[in-house]
């Protein structure tokens, strides 16, 4: 026998540079073990090479299940530079293994096969390769493991220039390699069978992305058993799944926060409004067109504030509400056009309501209200994996203790605003500023890349909220049959002083009245605007420049909670004071992306 310096084990599914490999191993005087298949190519190619039974004395068995499962094989691996452990091998007369090469059967590319069924997909799960690779990366202070063919040439030159011995800083980067390797391996086939065995339960299939040409599509979970969720009616898309899970925990918190039912109405996974269930005046009712409805209960309430904050937007929303739905609830929502609702539960009739919408595919889902998501939240962005601690801050009372400000006259009810807008901003893509009132979000900018666009853009919104109380839009006559939607789109033209002047789409515009109203001319907007008062801004970030100050207060509002940290800090804070603003500073960011 020759005197061998080293020993390695070879067990490839992907023979790719085999040969080579085997010859600079034998070149360096290493022992090559092999299992079955290996065996023979390198056997057949005329480099020396034993069988791997040759060690375990026992035969590749079970049609290749049992090929090098051994404790000849893994003690060998396994082994340390111990004596108990020198002792222990040398008792069962087993030798160290040096060097393991392993990759493992193809089961990605056989479930990517259209049709493979489950006992064609178990068959190429690799039991021994898995083994082989853990064993060996587990024990990388002494052993080099090699599950990339693409890692064979540097091995070779560092066998060679070390004379057997491989650096451990080396060893250290091919361990790791073989644990991202195997960890690869198992969620792909923890994938397949969740696909088999859990569909509706662990896992959703879902028919595209965010787009229809993204394809395939899924929502699963790997930690849990089930979904948190279940499907009562219609099939969730992506975008809804991704308004329902930002939506969702926004009412949760508020509800909890203020104790009071919370609903939100969402549009590509940014609220367009949120509230809490404060009662609505006569008033209100009309404006949130929920005039018809009887028994408005706080959650209804709530959800009517949510879609009359910006009911333009709001056109064809998703919707998260923190109670149980009742029927004044299922009625509101029958009547406009929606995506679909995320709920801790239904009341049967509230459902039977929500189940006849969309011809029956709207979307209603039942989340679990104990449901607590991991702490550490991952996501992939042009394949890189981005981690961080969830943002599970808490809003209430307590995050405005801290009053800047020579006024220090915070009310009950502002505190109320300041939570709503606070935790609105929370599930807000960022940059986000929102304003709010009577409980619900009155005007919310999102996703401006500047703060004083998202001022601005909160600001109008709720200025043209406010103009929608107008008396002259409250006294519109409405031609016979107009739709609820042409009216808020109409409204919205009113109220923002677009009303067209000429051609088809002033014909348009005048078809949908009996009588067609007056304009509001600039003085009347101004004078309406100039009612709106006590309105509370919370932004996501420090305010950067007095600008937003002054578009704020030019909408009513009187107080602000924001983030400090920006140089001019001490410039927003005299502005503030300069127009006897309540300021209070957010001691948390809340970014949102
Ligand atoms: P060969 O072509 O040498 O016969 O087989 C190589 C493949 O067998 C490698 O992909 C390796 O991961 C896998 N393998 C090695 N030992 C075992 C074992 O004991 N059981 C099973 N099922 N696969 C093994």
């Amino acid at each position: 026998m020759p005197n061998y310096t080293k020993t390695a084990i070879l067990s490839v599914h992907d023979k790719t540079g085999l040969l080579d490999l085997a010859k600079g191993l034998s070149d360096n005087n290493v022992r090559i073990l092999a299992s079955g298949g290996t065996a023979q190519m390198v056997r057949e190619a005329g480099f020396p090479v034993e069988d791997v039974s040759e060690v375990t004395h026992a035969p590749e068995m079970l049609g290749g299940r049992v090929k090098t499962l051994h404790p000849a094989v893994h003690g060998g691996i396994l082994a340390r530079n111990l004596e108990s452990d020198e002792k222990d091998l040398k008792q069962q007369h087993i030798e160290k293994i040096d060097f393991v090469v392993c990759n493992l059967y193809p089961f990605k590319e056989t479930v990517a096969k259209i049709g493979v069924t489950v006992a064609e997909a178990v068959e190429e799960i690799d039991i021994g390769g898995v083994t082989l690779l853990r064993a060996a990366a587990k024990n990388h202070s002494r052993v080099t493991i090699l599950s990339d063919p693409k890692d064979y040439s540097l091995f070779l030159s560092e066998l060679k220039s070390g004379k057997g011995e491989i650096p451990q800083e080396l060893r250290n980067e091919l361990a790791l390699k073989a644990f991202e390797h195997t960890a690869d391996y198992d969620k792909t086939i923890s994938d397949f069978f969740r696909k088999q065995y859990s569909e509706g339960k662990a896992q959703l299939p879902l028919r595209y992305g965010i787009n229809p040409h993204q394809k395939p599509a899924q929502a699963y979970v790997d930690r849990i058993d089930e979904l948190p969720f279940k499907v009562l009616s219609g099939t969730p898309g992506y975008i809804n799944l991704l308004d329902a899970l930002n939506s969702w925990p926004l009412v949760k918190e508020l509800s909890a926060s203020l104790n009071l039912p919370a609903a939100a109405s969402f549009k590509h996974v940014s609220p367009a409004g949120a509230a809490v269930g404060v009662p609505l005046t006569d008033l209100e009712k009309q404006v949130y067109f929920v005039s018809d409805i009887e028994n408005l209960s706080p959650l209804a309430c709530a959800y009517a504030r949510a879609r009359g904050s910006d009911r333009m937007s709001s056109f064809g929303d998703w919707i998260a509400l923190s109670n149980i739905v009742d029927v004044p609830t299922a009625q509101i929502i029958s009547k406009e056009v929606s995506d679909g609702v995320i709920a801790p539960g239904f009341k049967p009739e509230a459902l039977e309501i929500l189940k006849k919408k969309k011809k029956g595919k709207y979307c209603i889902l039942q989340i679990d209200p104990n449901y607590e998501p991991e702490p550490i939240e991952t996501r992939m962005v042009y394949g890189i994996n981005l981690q961080q601690k969830r943002n599970d801050a808490i809003i209430n009372k307590g995050t405005f203790r801290e009053i800047v400000s020579k006024n220090k006259n915070l009310t009950d009810a502002s505190i109320i605003d300041l939570t709503v807008a606070t935790i609105a901003l929370k599930y807000t893509q960022s940059n986000s500023v929102c304003l709010a009132r009577n409980g619900m979000v009155v005007g919310l900018g999102a996703g401006q890349q500047s703060r004083i666009h998202c001022t601005r853009l909160a600001a109008e919104k709720a200025e043209n909220w406010w103009l929608r109380h107008h008396p002259r839009v409250l006294g519109f006559q409405w031609a016979e049959g107009v739709k609820r939607p042409d009216k808020s789109n109409v409204i919205d033209l009113y109220v923002t002083g677009q009303i067209p002047i000429e051609g088809p789409e002033k014909e348009d515009y005048e078809s949908k009245f009996s009588t067609v109203p007056t304009p509001l001319t600039e003085q009347e907007r101004k004078d309406w605007i100039s009612k709106l008062n006590n309105l509370s801004l919370s932004s996501d970030g420090f305010l950067p420049f007095p600008d937003n100050v002054y578009r704020a207060v030019k909408a009513g509002v009187k107080y602000i909670a924001a983030p400090s940290g920006s140089v001019m800090d001490k410039v927003v804070f005299n502005t503030a004071d300069a127009f006897d603003l309540v300021y209070i500073e957010n001691p948390i960011r809340l970014f949102h992306h």
